[in-house]
């Protein structure tokens, strides 16, 4: 079969896909999550080809997509309050709702299911394509079954090249990696994998959701699964990839002195590596590595690597659904060290303390960063430094630093400030370290890293996981004052003077908002520490 290449731009091209696909034949077209292998999904015949060309398992259901909300009438029974708010507020977009079908959708497209998953995708060439089509369309990934899923035209042409009569040439994914998928053919709505559209935003619309477990656990062999696609081997290259659920500075030394030939990491850090690196977004941005995650898994292969260890995503946003992505990649493998440092950080007065306490009751190992910094510092060599710089001026006679006068010209100017954190800085993180090293050598297992200035510092490299605490300003303001004893005005101006909740919290693997219900605050310390020590 000769698989013609088509130019979205040219109108007669979209008509050629059109008429391709309500004559039962298959074309590969782009959406903005993956690459799509679309068929009418209204004709089981055209859709068992696709199952055939994907080597796909026929219980694996697949997603219809339609150009327009009055297209659903044919699909689904009803749709219910909850699943409207969800259209109104994701569509068109990366968001698949599954619903009860209508007889006319055929049980080959539904991997035998009552029911029906349904999406109404964003980018303009798949919808033009669905309209020329005139018929809804069932597109699962334009992959071979267990591949990574192609978000480049490169991938797809290499896959399909000879199997399918056409492919659409429409450049990058914008998203990267496939739909959310959630149902509401159940009592509660429960996400059956996460994408673009993430469960704070979805919640946010329509209150709480479940998540199956099967998103970010694997599920044990027979196992009943809520989703037929959620038991299949995926998105595996032939490296093998090894998550390393560490910390930057220890993900480092594992690639540097290993057996690995490479490492999956995020951008900028392949520059402390001394192997092959290939990188999939930014650390802290689960957008940038959802858009990258899957040609990177590509690279891997092109490059002849054997075994990487990848750097492990938040399991929260965007990054959820990279991480759920990425443990089947690599077979759910992981490298799992002996001991794990938690940072803990977040805004003043938003109950930093009572979670530490908390998770000190809990037998986590804290170590107050705070107190180090004002405790065995500022002498020997450090001091030594600081007098070069800012002269004798800041000691008494006995060459005790006297803290005033050392505040009195450090922070006269912001040169001087930065000064004073550039020679302070690395004698504060080789204190940080030392106190690491000295509770891993006790046999510590969990150790609580708790600064306020955990991002400024960069001792977030030192985490594993990290941990913010915020919570509303009202609630900070009088924390502050009865706290501190201290009026609303130099309370405000401390408040103001803090970064946003989101500084704190896009960079954060676990959120912790304190809106002053002690019980819930324990609940969600307890929630968090159980699954950092899994
Ligand atoms: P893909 O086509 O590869 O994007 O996969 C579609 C995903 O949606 C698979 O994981 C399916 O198992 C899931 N899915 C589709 N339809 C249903 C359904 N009716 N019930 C549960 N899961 C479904
Ligand atoms: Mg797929």
């Amino acid at each position: 079969m000769i698989t013609r290449i088509l130019n979205p731009e040219r109108e007669e091209d979209i008509n050629y896909a059109g008429e391709l696909l309500r004559n039962g034949k298959l074309c590969a077209i782009p959406t903005e999550t993956v690459y799509g292998l679309a068929a009418n999904a209204l004709d089981g015949k055209a859709v068992k080809e696709i199952f055939e060309v994907k080597g796909r398992p026929s219980d694996n259901p697949l997603i219809v997509h339609i150009s327009d909300i009055s297209e659903l009438k044919c699909l689904v029974k009803e749709v219910p309050e909850k699943a409207k708010k969800l259209m109104e507020a994701f569509w068109p977009g990366p968001l698949t709702i599954i619903l009860p079908k209508t007889d006319l959708v055929p049980y080959a497209t539904t991997g035998n299911l009552d029911t029906v998953a349904v999406r109404f995708p964003e980018n303009e060439i798949a919808r033009a394509v669905i309209k020329a089509a005139g018929v809804p369309l069932a597109a699962p990934s334009a992959n071979i079954s267990g591949e990574p899923s192609p978000t480049e035209f490169k991938y797809v042409y290499e896959d399909l090249e000879g199997r399918v009569p056409a492919v659409i040439d429409g450049g990058d994914c914008a998203v990267g990696v496939e739909s959310t998928v959630i149902t509401l053919a159940t009592k509660k709505p429960r996400l059956l994998r996460p994408g673009g559209i993430t469960p704070e935003m979805i919640e946010s619309i329509i209150g709480e959701i479940d998540i199956d477990k099967a998103v970010t656990e694997q599920m044990q062999q027979g196992a009943k699964v809520s989703s037929p696609g959620m038991k299949y081997k995926h998105y595996s290259p032939d490296c093998s990839i090894i998550i390393a659920d560490i910390s930057f500075e220890d993900y480092v030394k594992l690639i540097n002195e290993s057996d690995c030939d490479g490492a999956l990491c995020f951008e900028g850090e392949e520059k402390f590596l001394n192997k092959k690196a290939v990188t999939f977004g930014k650390c802290y941005d689960g957008l940038s590595q959802a858009h990258r995650l899957f040609s990177a898994l590509k690279e891997l292969d092109e490059l002849g690597l054997k075994k990487v260890y990848a750097r492990c995503p938040q399991k929260r946003g965007v990054g959820l659904a990279v991480y759920n992505r990425l443990i089947r990649s690599a077979g759910y493998s992981f490298y799992r060290p002996e001991s794990k440092v938690i940072g803990l950080t977040g805004t003043t007065g938003s109950g930093k303390s009572t979670v530490c306490k908390e998770l000190k009751d809990l037998g986590f190992k804290i170590i107050d960063c705070d107190k180090l910094t004002k405790s065995g510092i500022y002498e020997g060599e450090c001091l030594k430094e600081l007098v070069n710089f800012f002269g004798s001026g800041i000691t008494d006679e006995n060459g005790v630093l006297v803290r005033k006068n050392l505040a009195a010209v450090a922070f006269k100017t912001n040169e001087n400030t930065k000064k004073l954190n550039e020679i302070t800085h690395p004698y504060i993180m080789a204190k940080i370290r030392s106190e690491i090293e000295k509770y891993k050598e006790s046999g510590a297992k969990f150790i609580i890293l708790d600064a306020p200035t955990l991002f400024e510092a960069g001792a977030d490299k030192l985490c594993c996981k990290i941990i913010s605490v915020v919570s509303d300003k009202e609630l900070r303001l009088r924390r502050i004052m009865s706290r501190d004893n201290i009026t609303k005005e130099s309370a405000l101006l401390r408040i103001n003077a803090q970064k946003s909740d989101e500084f704190y919290t896009e960079k954060s693997d676990y959120v912790i908002k304190n809106d002053g219900n002690v019980e819930a605050l324990f609940e969600s310390v307890q929630r968090i520490a159980a699954d950092v020590v899994r």
